[in-house]
């Protein structure tokens, strides 16, 4: 049975119907609230428990409010019969409990044993009006040491409603560890204790997080890191994506400061990743300000070379004050000033000095006919987009071609390295054959990459050689074909070089 401790107004206005002393403040939404808790009572669903303090307080109410002597009699045993009165502490005390405790100035009279009611009982919350609420967790902060050991949830009827809506179990687990907050449309909302409303606003949505800009706890301004309390309706005033590193004026990602905001690890993420993203906007404004396009265009570039994950990495470096732009500045220029050097020793270049607008293009060395630097080549464009593919100039494939598909084109370089991929059967001495083929026969300087058995009886080998116009590969790979126990052989890569 869930055992529930009720303020003295709420009470009367669920004894009498809400109005009855011409307080018609929110009367329908009250009326409502009141019918719906009166239905959980009479179906024994929770069970409300009645300090003699605050029957006293009731019935004095009542005095005031009817001379008829039955009348009032009446509305006593109407209280009696939704009630349990045996709480097994007497008004003395909660008396005298309440003696050791410390109060605000401006105290009502019956929070107090409201409290100390409830924890006796271990009632799963005090049902109160706002500002019975607010009192009672003044004296909760005062009196700290004494209620540490029960954190009483402070719920208002609107609140209490909604979250016995969501499911009870929502009572069961709360005792030490939780509290229970709403936004303004009365959704529940449950935060470890010492939760900020930063915790909550990133609990809501990340978005929430991030434009979080001010709150109003309770309708009233609150500390953005002030831990909130049970009970507390929470509205989170949006404003732009980024403010709540604005206003909590966080500059480094370094500094631990993320306990001092929050508790929840949702928020502290949700602040470094907003702050991440606010510093890298920053470090794109810099770069947008101070770098032509063709600059920008190489920061890509940069920053794979330099083992930034992306282009943003970058960004955020300079956003956050690490890298700084005369750096970036010197980084891209050297890099500009290598390209154009690659450029001008472009290892394949067009004859025709009018063709040069080829020469920013990329060459493919074809796989048909294998060409070395140093022997007549060919140059055929499918597409201004593709690479020119790099043709053997007596290659069968361009035989039937017109002179407009051709580009003339000539080696800057005179060697390549080639790498041949060759699938041996596995017997010993098979490799012996082949190496000193290319070495005693052919002249061919060489280096063997990896050997790889495999589990077909095959091995893989993969041998890099240095050619030059000398050699013909395909001849090469002809012979290699045909030498015992080789399975197969196969160009992997044709890189030309400049040998000075
Ligand atoms: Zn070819």
């Amino acid at each position: 049975m869930y055992k529930f401790i009720i303020c003295p107004d709420i009470l009367l206005d669920l004894l009498l119907t809400p109005g009855w002393n011409e307080d018609n403040h929110n009367l329908e939404e009250r009326t409502k609230n009141c019918e719906n808790l009166k239905d959980l009572i009479d179906e024994s669903k929770i069970n409300i428990y009645l300090p003699p303090g605050i029957f006293q307080i009731i019935k004095a109410n009542l005095e005031e409010q009817y001379s008829d002597s039955d009348r009032i009699g009446q509305e006593v045993r109407n209280l009696l019969n939704m009630v349990t009165t045996d709480l097994k502490v007497s008004q003395d005390q909660i008396y005298e409990e309440s003696t050791n405790l410390r109060f605000p100035k401006n105290k009502n009279y019956s929070e107090e044993i409201l409290l100390i009611s409830a924890m006796k009982i271990q009632a799963y919350a005090i049902i109160a009006s706002l500002e019975t609420i607010q009192m009672a967790r003044e004296i909760q902060n005062l009196n700290q040491d004494y209620f540490r050991d029960y954190n009483i949830p402070l719920l208002n009827l609107n609140s209490f409603l909604s979250s016995w809506s969501k499911g009870k179990e929502i009572f069961e687990d709360n005792e030490n560890e939780s509290i229970f907050v709403y936004t303004p449309g009365k959704r529940i909302t449950k935060l470890p204790i010492g939760a900020t409303s930063i915790d909550f606003a990133y609990k809501i949505h990340t978005d929430l997080g991030n434009r979080c800009k001010k709150v109003l706890v309770n309708e009233v301004e609150y500390s953005l890191t002030e831990p909130l309390q049970n009970g507390d309706v929470v509205e989170i005033v949006k404003g732009e994506n980024g403010d709540i590193v604005e206003i909590l004026k966080i500059e480094n990602l370094k500094k631990i400061i993320w306990n001092d905001y929050c508790k929840t690890s949702a928020a502290k993420k949700g602040l470094k990743r907003c702050l991440r993203t606010k510093l890298q906007r920053e470090g794109w404004k810099i770069i947008n300000k101070y770098f032509s396009r063709k600059y920008k265009r190489q920061i890509k570039k940069i920053a794979n070379q330099l083992f930034y994950q992306s282009d943003n990495e970058i960004a955020f470096k300079l956003g956050q004050g690490t890298l700084k732009i005369e750096e970036l500045r010197e980084i891209i220029e050297k890099k500009l000033l290598s390209e154009d050097e690659e450029k001008r020793h472009c290892l394949i270049l067009p004859k025709d000095s009018l063709l040069k607008g080829n020469g920013n293009r990329e060459f493919e060395i074809s796989t048909c006919c294998h060409p070395i630097p140093g022997q007549r080549i060919i140059g055929i464009s499918s597409s201004l987009s593709r690479p020119i593919k790099v043709h053997h100039k007596d290659c069968l494939k361009i035989q039937g071609l017109k002179n407009n598909q051709l580009i003339g084109i000539d080696w800057n370089c005179n060697q390549a390295k080639v790498c041949l991929k060759l699938r041996l059967i596995n017997k010993s001495n098979t490799l012996i054959p082949i190496l000193k083929q290319l070495e005693d026969k052919w002249k061919i300087e060489h280096n063997i990459h990896s050997v790889t058995p495999g589990k077909d009886s095959l091995s893989c080998v993969l041998i890099e050689m240095i050619l030059t116009s000398n050699h013909y590969l395909n001849e090469i790979i002809d012979k290699l074909r045909k030498m015992p126990r080789v399975q197969e052989v196969r160009v992997k890569k044709i890189h030309p070089f400049r040998n000075h």
